[in-house]
């Protein structure tokens, strides 16, 4: 059963809309959208399977749709086939998305269409500062006044304002953020004339009517800087729920960096009831004997986002039990 975009329940707003002696056309039903978006940059591994995971039971337990998306815009950093690699082990774990994947790679015409759209509105400024000089720092605006004439390959920022963008996480809580005094105006286009992930994402959401974005803590930061493009662009602002990310002794985040194993799917069930427990579902010891099938039943049937602990990270040995 979808919910009432107010949180009203359909027979409250009934008796609402009798009461007021008139008839209220109910409004269409939300439907539940979410949407999981790997980096083709190397094969599943546990962390990546958590926001996966988290993603597909939230999906499935509302009653909704769970997306694809290959974000392989930046494609220097993609490695060859691990889009393919992904999506066949997530048909391996059970994990069946909804609708056609998405890859941004296909969508450079949109993005460009969008950007004409911010350049019109006077939103968008080039830059010449480089990586070196601003890294770290809050941008100071230094190009809104105009770059040097021979200034070699320029990126696109965003003006950003002192206005609060606030949103209340469904995991962490809620957070405000003054773009102007922790960012300052941010990179739209790169001066390798990639489009950066902030905007690709927000036109990509937005396109795929996605009502709720789950996905690691690790991102947590960027979307202040997403709600900012939403308002900017007149996009819908979805809810976010940003799940712990797993991290390995020395806290650093599994990636292949510190070789966090590729998700064999050969041991699928191991990793699910993994994932269950990382998320905080306490998976009982009898589904220790289960097909993944079953062990992904149980997952939907028994989904508790409040139990997903409310923690940006926790530790993991890089191999389930
Ligand atoms: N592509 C991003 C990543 O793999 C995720 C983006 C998102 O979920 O918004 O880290």
């Amino acid at each position: 059963a979808g919910r009432w975009p107010n949180g009203s329940s359909a027979t409250a707003r009934s008796a609402i809309a009798r009461r007021a002696g008139r008839r209220i056309r109910p409004l269409a039903l939300v439907e539940y959208r979410g949407r999981f978006a790997p980096s083709p940059s190397g094969p599943l591994h546990f962390g990546s399977l958590i926001a996966a995971l988290a993603g597909y039971l939230q999906a499935r337990a509302s009653g909704g749709k769970w997306l694809v998306r290959i974000e392989d815009i930046d494609l220097p950093r993609a490695m060859t086939g691990a889009d393919g690699i992904i999506l066949h082990t997530l048909e391996k774990l059970g994990l069946y998305w909804d609708e056609e994947v998405v890859y941004q790679s296909r969508r450079h015409k949109r993005y460009a269409e969008i950007l004409a759209r911010l350049q019109q509105d006077h939103r968008l400024y080039p830059c010449s500062c480089s990586r070196r000089q601003t890294a770290g720092r809050i941008y100071s605006g230094q190009c809104r006044n105009g770059i040097a004439p021979n200034a070699g390959a320029t990126s696109l920022r965003i003006k950003v304002d002192a206005r609060p963008i606030r949103f209340v996480d469904q995991i962490q809580g809620p957070r405000s953020e003054r773009l102007d005094s922790t960012l300052g105006d941010f990179i739209i286009k790169r001066a390798d004339r990639i489009i950066s992930y902030n905007l690709a994402v927000v036109v990509d959401d937005a396109d795929q009517r996605i009502s709720e974005v789950m996905r690691g803590t690790d991102l947590i930061a960027t979307t202040a800087r997403q709600i900012f493009l939403q308002q900017t662009l007149g996009f819908a602002t979805p809810a976010y729920a940003h799940v712990p990310v797993a991290v390995d002794a020395a806290g650093n985040k599994l990636s292949k960096q510190n070789r966090a194993p590729a998700i064999d799917a050969g041991r699928g069930r191991a990793w699910l009831l993994a994932a269950l427990a990382f998320l905080g579902q306490g998976p009982p010891a009898a589904l220790g004997a289960a097909e993944g099938a079953d062990i992904l039943r149980w997952g939907v049937a028994n989904w508790r986002l409040a139990r997903v602990p409310r923690r940006q990270t926790i530790h993991y040995p890089l191999r389930p039990a």
